[in-house]
């Protein structure tokens, strides 16, 4: 595959399907999260301590998407196929790690004591649902030999440019065969068919702008994990793309609207980022101990 273009570092803020995501749920939060530093009442250590809190999902996630990388690497190296022990004896000291070293949501608002056992439980259900999926065969029988090939989590966050607009879609696994591009994106919560569609448009112009490849040629797929193995792919044509890249635009002028200055990416007052009603976002927000919205 041909390198990845780079572009040279702006302030000017970049769409991405989560950015705008958290945008939509809560402007307080989206706020936290993005523009901390700006914030004049809550010391900046304070605020980004509460970012870095996890939760046994977003964790199960990071620990299974962190493993899966890592083995497709592997394959890189080698073409051998992995022993399954070996794998598992890594899986289960990746958990360790991740969850000795993390601060769960679970533990610092509710006292809940997280074991590591639990969420290894779940890990090795997920992984072995992936190891047992006819894709993972269909991968070894027809892409390691052309390994050399894969994308694997590419560094950085993906960035593209759509109508010039700052844009970010970071595909977990990139693989050719033939004359046609396969894109992967593990899940390993909940089917969000809108999201994730928007999330699958977004990673083939990805391909298209890096690669130069026809819509046509481009097939990504969602691959849901638990609690069974499922694929879901979107057929891509060239109207979707349009209207991808119309609801970029539109989405990037609505979060503008709340800057000072977007070359440099200053935001309004923290008063202008308004709190969410939906009790829903307080309960799993991580920011309740310091939002005086936070009704939990
Ligand atoms: S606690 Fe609720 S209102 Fe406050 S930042 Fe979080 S989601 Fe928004």
């Amino acid at each position: 595959m041909d390198d990845i273009k780079k572009f040279k570092y702006t302030d000017i803020l970049g769409w991405s399907v989560s950015r705008y995501d958290r945008f939509s749920n809560c402007k307080r939060q989206y706020f936290y999260d993005y523009y901390a530093k700006f914030d004049k009442e809550v010391p900046l250590e304070k605020i980004q301590f509460l970012k870095t809190l996890t939760s046994k999902a977003l964790e199960t996630g990071n620990i299974v998407h962190d493993i899966i990388r890592d083995m497709l690497r592997r394959y890189q190296i080698s073409t051998k196929p992995i022993n399954k022990d070996k794998f598992l004896k890594y899986s289960f000291d990746i958990t360790e790690k991740y969850c000795s070293s993390k601060t769960f949501f679970e533990h610092y608002y509710n006292g809940e004591i997280i074991l590591s056992s639990e969420i290894y439980t779940k890990v090795k259900s997920i992984l072995e649902n992936f190891l047992n999926s006819s894709r993972f065969k269909w991968i070894e029988k027809n892409a390691i030999s052309k390994s050399s090939e894969w994308i694997i989590e590419p560094g950085g966050f993906g960035e593209i440019r759509i109508n010039d607009y700052k844009t970010f879609c970071k595909v977990d696994f990139l693989l050719p065969i033939g004359d046609k591009i396969y894109i992967m994106d593990w899940k390993t919560g909940k089917a969000d068919e809108k999201k994730h569609s928007k999330q699958l448009t977004g990673y083939s112009l990805w391909a298209n702008y890096h690669f130069s490849k026809k819509a046509g040629d481009i097939i990504p797929m969602v691959v849901y994990l638990y609690p069974q193995y499922i694929e879901k792919s979107i057929k891509i044509d060239d109207y979707l793309i349009g209207e991808f890249a119309n609801t970029v635009v539109e989405e990037t002028k609505d979060m503008y609207g709340y800057l000072l200055n977007v070359e440099k990416n200053i935001p309004k007052d923290k008063k202008e980022f308004f709190l969410t009603s939906n009790t829903f976002f307080c309960k799993y927000c991580n920011y309740r101990e310091i939002c005086s919205g936070s009704k939990l």
